[in-house]
């Protein structure tokens, strides 16, 4: 098997890791049933080394395969039909906003473009597409090309990704405006800028607008495990009195009972339960640290030349102020959005950038460890 890096792995090309292959899920429509949560929760532990990772594009990550076991556990989603047969199908990255409820623009318009994936023209691998049109667009900050959102004017947009402002759709073509749009990319030679925000064509005249997305913060009781990773077992515990799982792109997961999500305060729950156990509510002193991503890192992560949840626990004990994001290289997968303290893993170092972002320049370049965490005060 080929070890594929650089780009985001499917279930039909996992990427080899420091610990193994990864084997990607994105539950269709966001939603893993209670017994495709069992399912998952049973594959990761039987064949993988039973760590799960929440991605920022709604998926789960299941860790550490062989290549035996990694077949073995896709064909058992194949059949429970969490994955597709198709992998060029499987490879279009779609997410859906979390909070749809049956019978709504984003439920509707997920499911109709997901039966039309086949339709898509083969997109580079980091391509992807939200459906974010419930009351508010809540999907800003994840990773997507093109965006079908709730309009400022209350109406439906689709957005082209680093474009203020987006197309006014026509309800029932919005899945034919989406294909049409990436075909555009496609045939305007997007494929060599990768993604549509470093695309720098000037859009069809069709496609352009001048509707803002209506933004606004999702308010749901979440479950956030720490830095988005949860065991096999805790995924299952999580399940229990569930009917389903939705799987959001905060490194968060829903829990559904008939047919409903819970409203809450906008406060998350940061403990995954443990068996038996119900998931903690944060106390307030627990919420600082909820401000700390970071991804897996060294040694997990082949392209990683630190350490990086050690760093950020120690960050988050001394309560530095956030948001803060750790990362083990530029890539900058657990964070698109500035943070003010931005941490990249160079050569065995960190460089440390300020209100920035993996790419912004950093302020101070080449530091160890321990000076990192003196100038921080967090020795
Ligand atoms: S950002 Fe982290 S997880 Fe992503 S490739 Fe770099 S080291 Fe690996």
């Amino acid at each position: 098997m080929t070890a594929v890096r650089g780009w985001c792995p499917s279930a039909w090309r996992p990427m080899a890791a420091g610990d193994g292959l990864l084997l990607r899920v994105r539950p269709p429509l966001a939603r893993l049933t209670r017994a495709h949560a069992l399912l998952v929760a049973e594959l990761a532990t039987r064949f993988g080394n039973g760590a799960i990772d929440l991605t920022r594009r709604g998926a789960l990550q299941l860790r550490g395969f062989e290549p035996a076991g990694w077949r073995a556990a896709v064909e058992r989603l194949v059949s429970a039909g969490l994955v597709d047969l198709d992998a060029a199908v499987e490879a279009v990255a779609l997410t859906v906003a979390p909070d749809w409820h049956e019978g709504d623009d984003t439920h509707r318009i997920a499911r109709a473009l997901a039966a039309r994936r086949g339709e898509l023209p083969e997109l580079p691998a980091k391509f992807g597409i939200a459906v974010d049109a419930g009351a508010h667009a809540s999907l800003g900050d994840t990773p997507a090309d093109l965006r079908v959102e709730r309009g400022a004017d209350g109406g439906l947009i689709l957005r082209a990704d680093g474009r203020e402002s987006g197309m006014r759709l026509i309800r029932d073509e919005a899945v034919d405006a989406v294909i049409a749009l990436a075909r555009w990319f496609v045939t305007s030679g997007g494929g060599a800028a990768g993604r549509m925000r470093r695309h720098a064509a000037a859009l069809p005249d069709w496609a352009m607008g001048e509707v803002p997305p209506r933004e606004g913060v999702p308010a749901y009781e979440q479950v956030a495990p720490r830095y988005g990773r949860l065991t096999g077992a805790e995924l299952a515990a999580l399940s229990d009195g569930a009917e389903a799982l939705r799987v959001t792109p905060w490194r968060s997961l829903l829990k559904e009972t008939a047919g409903m999500i819970r409203p809450s305060d906008g406060r998350v729950s940061r403990t995954p339960a443990r068996p038996g156990q119900e998931a903690e509510r944060p106390s307030p002193a627990d919420l600082p640290a909820a401000a700390i991503d970071a991804c897996v890192g060294a040694p997990a992560c082949p392209q990683a030349s630190v350490t990086t949840r050690a760093l950020a626990d120690r960050l988050a004990a001394a309560r530095v102020a956030g948001p803060i994001h750790v990362s083990g290289c530029a890539k900058g997968c657990a964070r698109s959005a500035p943070a003010a303290l931005t941490i990249v893993g160079r050569d065995g170092r960190f460089d440390l950038i300020r209100d920035g972002r993996v790419d912004s320049p950093p302020t101070i370049r080449g530091l160890t460890a321990a000076a990192l965490l003196a100038r921080l005060g967090a020795d």
